[in-house]
């Protein structure tokens, strides 16, 4: 690495390879300058700016409002350009990328007009052999330089144009993506505008400003909301000028890189009045994210994103007044939001317009374009201008355009060949040093991405440091990183609408591409989190090689599924009481304050509450009938709650829910609680409870001798298998199957996961040594009334369905109850839960990603009843 000094732009032998001066080039250009690191940037345009440097058509403007959409890294480059609008145009923008060119003097070292065809990894030398072309023609270069970083743009390579005969066209032709330097003019002239994504629908109304005619041809209809552009807001700029800092922190861990209040309510959950009337504020206020986010669950929930895509259609009908046109322009075959939202000024009014035209592709395809215009399946339409409006090989298509070779010989083409494959949006496995600025994995386009560049460079540079620091040469990303990354991406955007959709974040509008959801759906916030976390472990996940040795420090950086690191990550942001500081009665009030807050669960046919004679006294039962017509078998359940709090109706969601996939009937069962009550009176009342319900099944609508199961969720599954065990010890009553969910079988508390996971997933160690204190006094613990797994045998039970997950202090008491059940020859169906807590299966409709799990647990124990029910 050259140390201080800069080396003329030109040299062969460098630190660092930027590909692309757009605002993530000229950045890193600026960064690596203050390092001291000797860096070539090559950009194939003639100048920077990227994206503003190529997208020159009529209209093209940001959708994310400029003073937000502006470099943060230096407060004074903030204080000297003023912006003149709230979404700047094109023109503007170019000019701020220009001036920052100027203020850093960064056009010393980045060399124009030249292309990188191709980058080859020297594993020998650990060095990157970079192959340049000039755009004019001629000889390149091969510069050799110790990292290659893509700063290549998510939207720079335009889709190649597959409509056909496109080539046969005699008029003029023009491509948005590659618009030319020169004013475009379309007075008197007859226009043709191919597609209707974000490009087409800002620049379809300033064509039809001056042209004769504009036709424009749709495939698909896309959503777009009012810009209502015009000066920069004061109160905006105010804001941020009150203190300028506060708020690029904010944007800094916000979801999208704006900052504004996410809200945590469901559109489900409000009045229709209520509701359209913070919808017609969002209209008029404009913002993509604020749009979108008006409701917490427009993206994650089908029926709520219907309620905002139908008031988006019912804008459409008010303003276009042909009909059959504006039903042409309402999107119907994808939730809104699963492609980029657009932001238009006059979009849609301008169907109004006498000469403007649309036609719609599903109802008269193109057959061919013709040297005149273009022909459809049932008229010739001819044109003077066509423009193609038809979007980007997007995230992947400059990054593989480049023939980039790592190690042993791989390309990356081969490596990505079913999708891309990173760590982060930031590195490829086997492609050492070579670094992607908001790569394919990373939230990029799905956020205001001049935050995501600046996290991107920061990041990299950072690394650089890092790496000299230490002594290391090369730095690529593990195997097991990049798997698990890929997966927790994938599980991210499954949780959302976001695959329904043949967008181009799908991968979708290239025909053969792979339809992989390329960004990173956990927000600019958790992803932040994810890459600080990162290095904060000592670069997890990465191997680094130097002179020194070889440091693998691999593993996984998000093992939590997706939605559990989110209510894990919202509860540590609510800052609740630790409840083991608590009392009783506290806890109780409080656990009850949040169940009142969760999602109902399922319907079920009838629910019954009623009294059952307790071992000492009577407590109150709730009964969860099926919808189908009975009898019905029977399972009696026991909440959790530590045996100190909860009752027959707290965990009501998950009851319901395992009355309708069970088909069975659900008699929850209340039992006496600690301290009042301590060990053995739940246990007893348990035994009580299975006896009651055993000798009343026929009453309350079970099949007549037909043996009962047992279940429960922790503190509740200890109560079930130690009735199961009471019952087998007492000849009766029959028992036809057990179901454990995460129970407690040891109060000797000394099994691995305690430690392990000790904290920060809901139940912890702390928590759990307080719920033991409350019930059972040590001495007492190794009963087999209070610890299951400590009894004497465990032959002779009825077969058993424990559910363990992995972040759960109790894993590995429930683990060791399977496992004995099963040596003592029980038959055990023993799910073990990635990625899942303690509470996670309780969560019904909370946390999607436990559905499954669920499903699978339910099934199990009809498959287990219906097997006794047979023998
Ligand atoms: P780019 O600006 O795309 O720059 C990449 C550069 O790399 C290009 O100049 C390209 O020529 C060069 N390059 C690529 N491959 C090679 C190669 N092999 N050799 C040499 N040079 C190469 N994002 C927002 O957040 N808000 C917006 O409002 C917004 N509006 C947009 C409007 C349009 C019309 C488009 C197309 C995109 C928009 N985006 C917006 C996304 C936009 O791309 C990013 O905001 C940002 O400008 C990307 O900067 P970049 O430096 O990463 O990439
Ligand atoms: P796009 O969203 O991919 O839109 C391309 C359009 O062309 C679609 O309507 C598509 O139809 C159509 N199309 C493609 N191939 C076609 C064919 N063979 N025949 C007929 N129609 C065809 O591309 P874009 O408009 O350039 O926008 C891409 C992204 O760049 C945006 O989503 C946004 O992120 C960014 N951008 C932002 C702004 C801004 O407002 N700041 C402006 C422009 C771009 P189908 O949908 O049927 O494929």
């Amino acid at each position: 690495m050259a140390n201080g000094t800069e080396r003329e732009a030109g040299g062969t032998d460098v630190d660092v390879v930027v590909v692309g001066a757009g605002f993530a080039g000229m950045y890193l250009l600026h960064r690596l300058r203050q390092l001291g690191m000797s860096t070539r940037v090559l950009e194939a345009g003639d100048d920077v700016g990227g994206t503003w440097y190529w997208n020159r058509y009529p209209g093209a403007r940001c959708d994310i409002e400029t003073l937000d959409y502006s470099y943060s890294f230096d407060p004074e480059l903030e204080r000297e350009w003023q912006w003149s609008e709230k979404f700047a145009p094109q023109p503007e923008i170019l000019r701020y990328a220009q001036h920052v060119a100027d203020k850093y003097h960064l056009r010393r070292d980045i060399t124009f007009g030249t292309r990188v065809e191709g980058a080859r990894w020297d594993d020998q030398a650990s060095r990157w052999h970079v192959r340049t072309r000039p755009v004019s023609g001629g000889a390149g270069e091969e510069i050799v330089a110790r990292h290659v970083v893509m700063a290549t743009g998510c939207l720079s390579v335009p889709k190649e144009i597959d409509v056909p005969g496109a080539d046969r066209f005699r008029g003029e032709v023009y491509l948005t993506g590659r618009w030319p330097h020169e004013p475009v003019d379309f007075t008197g002239k007859r226009v043709a505008v191919i597609g209707t994504g974000s490009s087409a629908i800002q620049s379809i109304p300033v064509i039809a400003e001056d042209a004769a005619q504009v036709t424009v041809f749709q495939r698909t209809p896309n959503f777009s909301i009012p810009a209502n552009n015009g000066p920069v807001p004061e109160r905006k700029r105010a804001l941020i000028e009150a203190d300028r800092a506060a708020y690029r922190e904010s944007a800094r861990w916000s979801g999208s890189g704006v900052p504004y209040e996410r809200s945590m309510v469901s559109a489900l959950s409000v009045p229709d009045e209520e509701r359209l009337a913070t919808y017609e504020m969002a209209w008029e206020r404009g913002g993509i994210s604020e749009f979108l986010g008006t409701y917490s669950d427009h993206l994650t929930n089908p029926a709520a994103n219907e309620l905002l895509a139908d008031f988006v259609r019912g804008k459409i009908r008010s303003i276009v007044h042909d009909p059959e046109v504006a039903e042409a322009l309402c999107p119907t075959t994808y939730p809104i939001g699963t492609k980029r939202l657009c932001v238009d000024t006059n979009y849609y009014a301008t169907y109004n317009l006498p000469h403007v035209r649309l036609v719609d592709l599903r109802k008269h395809p193109i057959t061919t374009v013709t040297e005149r215009g273009v022909d459809l399946v049932d008229e010739s339409l001819e044109f003077d201008v066509i423009v193609f409006a038809t979007g980007f090989d997007a995230m992947t298509g400059a990054v593989v355009g480049v023939d980039i070779t790592g190690r042993d010989g791989l390309t990356l083409r081969e490596a990505w060949q079913h999708g891309p494959m990173t760590y982060l949006g930031l590195m490829v496995e086997s492609f050492p040093n070579l670094f992607l600025v908001t790569g394919p994995g990373s939230p990029s386009v799905l956020s205001n991405m001049i935050v995501s560049i600046e996290q991107h460079v920061d990041w990299i540079v950072d690394c650089f440091v890092h790496l000299r620091d230490e002594g290391s040469e090369t730095i690529e990303p593990t195997h097991t990183a990049v798997e698990a990354w890929v997966k927790h991406t994938n599980e991210f955007a499954d949780l959302t609408l976001m695959p329904r959709a043949n967008s181009w974040y799908m991968g979708a509008n290239v025909p053969g591409k792979p339809r992989v959801f390329l960004p990173y759906p956990g927000g600019v916030d958790g992803y932040r989190r994810a890459c600080n976390e990162v290095v904060e472990r000592g670069y997890l996940g990465f191997v680094r090689r130097g002179p020194a040795g070889e440091r693998c420090n691999d593993g996984i950086i998000r093992r939590l599924a997706p939605d559990v690191g989110v209510m894990l990550h919202m509860m540590s942001e609510l800052g609740l009481p630790a409840l083991e500081t608590l009392s009783p009665p506290e806890v109780r009030a409080f656990t009850e304050a949040m169940a009142a807050q969760r999602p109902p669960g399922p319907d079920v046919g009838e629910i019954v509450d009623g009294r059952y004679p307790g071992a000492a006294g009577e407590l109150d039962y709730r009964l969860y009938r099926p919808a189908s017509p009975g009898p019905h078998p029977v399972i009696v359940y026991f909440h959790g709650g530590g045996w100190v709090f909860g009752s027959a109706t707290s965990d009501d969601p998950l009851c319901r829910d395992l009355c309708v996939r069970t088909g069975a009937i659900v008699m929850s069962m209340d039992y006496r609680h600690a301290p009042e009550a301590p060990f053995p009176a739940a246990a007893d009342d348990a035994v009580a409870a299975l006896r009651w319900v055993a000798d009343h099944a026929g009453e309350l609508g079970g099949t007549d001798g037909e043996a009962v199961a047992v279940a429960g969720w922790s503190a509740g599954g200890n109560l079930a298998a130690v009735a199961a065990q009471v019952a087998r010890d007492a000849g009766g009553p029959a028992v036809s199957a057990q179901l454990l969910l995460t129970p407690v079988t040891d109060g000797a508390v000394t099994h691995a996961s305690h430690e392990e996971n000790a904290d920060g997933y809901v139940l912890t160690a702390a928590l759990m040594r307080w719920f033991w204190d409350h019930y059972a006094p040590p001495e007492q613990r190794s009963d087999p009334l209070a610890s299951p797994l400590r009894a004497e045998r465990l032959d002779g039970l009825p077969p058993a369905v424990v559910v363990t997950c992995e972040f759960d202090p109790l894993r590995d008491e429930g683990d060791a109850y399977a496992a004995a059940l099963e040596r003592a020859g029980v038959t055990v169906h023993h799910l073990r839960v990635p990625g899942h807590v303690h509470s996670s299966l309780t969560a019904v409709d909370a946390l999607p990603t436990g559905a499954p799990f669920r499903a699978e647990m339910a099934d199990a124990l009809r498959s287990f009843m219906g097997a006794a029910v047979t023998a």
